[in-house]
């Protein structure tokens, strides 16, 4: 049995890592808020956290980010940070072997070695956050084309929409992540009396009051997140229509908030508007079985030597990260 490793899920609101034994168990952990906009404060988290776990031990990342074969965060808009070599920092500083994936490539790496998707081949998983994170697992292979595939929370789904942290307009980010449950609580608040519960929150309200309200029973919440968890149907119309997926697996925090409005929404519309919606079984929509930590315990299982306990039908190898976007390089290439 190979040893435990350290896997560290780096999302826009905070860093989750902790020690993860082969099996996906989780043997210790600790969180921390995310440092914002600063790549140095960044590492320097992440090596005090990783080093606090275990010295020595493997170490994966999963980071909200576009992030190339080579471990490098290429952009994370909602980490404020572009072009930092996660993966070479991190391994000058710990002197242990360290792997780089999207946050998202790993949740569903997560599921489908120790949670919801075990078994299943044909997977397409979306994390709500801070962001919307996406996966998808295609007869056992990640499908991130030439790499940087499965950004699943930047497809369009309101044209002339609400902006997106990305610089882009109308993604599925922007009305389905937590970030946009906050923001359409106040624009809702301009036409509709707030309840006390948002209203007497000091210094104002945010989005992870709305989905505590909203879980509470609070009407005025309850609204504002079924009308996400709507948003999500109709991405996830699209999503299905284009990968067929046998099973749809929905994680992040927001999920563990308010999974249990928000999905039932989200199938609803899907499961009406599917194309021969009638005439075929639409995939089963569920939680991510190990909830928020399916990031950390995936990257964990990602980490650079775990690939010997890996079995052949679906393996960290056949991970396709070939990014090679950068201009200069493909144009200078002979
Ligand atoms: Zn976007």
């Amino acid at each position: 049995m190979n040893p435990a490793a350290i896997g560290v899920d780096i999302g826009g609101g905070k860093i989750v890592t902790g020690r993860v034994e082969p099996d996906g168990t989780v043997a210790e952990q600790s969180r921390l808020v995310t440092p914002r906009a600063d790549s140095d404060a960044l590492v320097n988290a992440v090596v005090r956290m990783v080093s606090a776990l275990g010295p020595g031990l493997p170490v994966g990342v999963g980071v909200a980010a576009l992030v190339t074969d080579d471990g490098e965060l290429r952009y994370g808009p909602n980490l404020g940070v572009e072009r930092v070599h996660l993966r070479q920092l991190l391994e000058a500083r710990l002197s242990v072997p360290v792997s780089v994936h999207n946050d998202a490539t790993a949740a569903l790496w997560g599921e489908a070695r120790a949670g919801a998707a075990t078994g299943i081949d044909c997977v397409l998983l979306l994390t709500l956050g801070t962001g919307v994170g996406g996966a998808v697992l295609d007869h056992g292979r990640f499908v991130l084309g030439a790499g940087f595939g499965g950004e699943l929370g930047h497809i369009v789904v309101a044209e002339g929409g609400r902006s997106c942290r990305c610089g882009s307009v109308g993604c599925l980010e922007a009305y389905a992540s937590g970030t946009a449950i906050g923001v359409r609580a106040y624009e809702l608040a301009a036409t509709k009396p707030l309840p006390p519960v948002l209203k007497d929150v000091p210094g104002g309200f945010d989005e992870i009051d709305v989905s505590r309200a909203a879980a509470d029973g609070d009407p005025f919440s309850v609204e504002v997140v079924r009308e996400a968890g709507r948003w999500l149907g109709v991405g996830l119309t699209s999503l299905v229509n284009a990968f067929d997926p046998e099973l749809v697996v929905v994680g992040g925090g927001v999920t563990d908030a308010v999974g249990h409005i928000m999905i039932p929404e989200a199938t609803e519309v899907m499961t009406s508007r599917l194309i021969g919606a009638a005439l075929r079984r639409p995939p089963r929509v569920v939680r991510a079985a190990l909830g928020d930590d399916a990031g950390m315990i995936g990257a964990a299982l990602l980490a650079p030597d775990r690939e010997a306990s890996i079995d052949d039908t679906v393996g960290p190898r056949r991970v396709r990260t070939h990014a090679r976007l950068d201009p200069e390089e493909s144009e200078g290439a002979p």
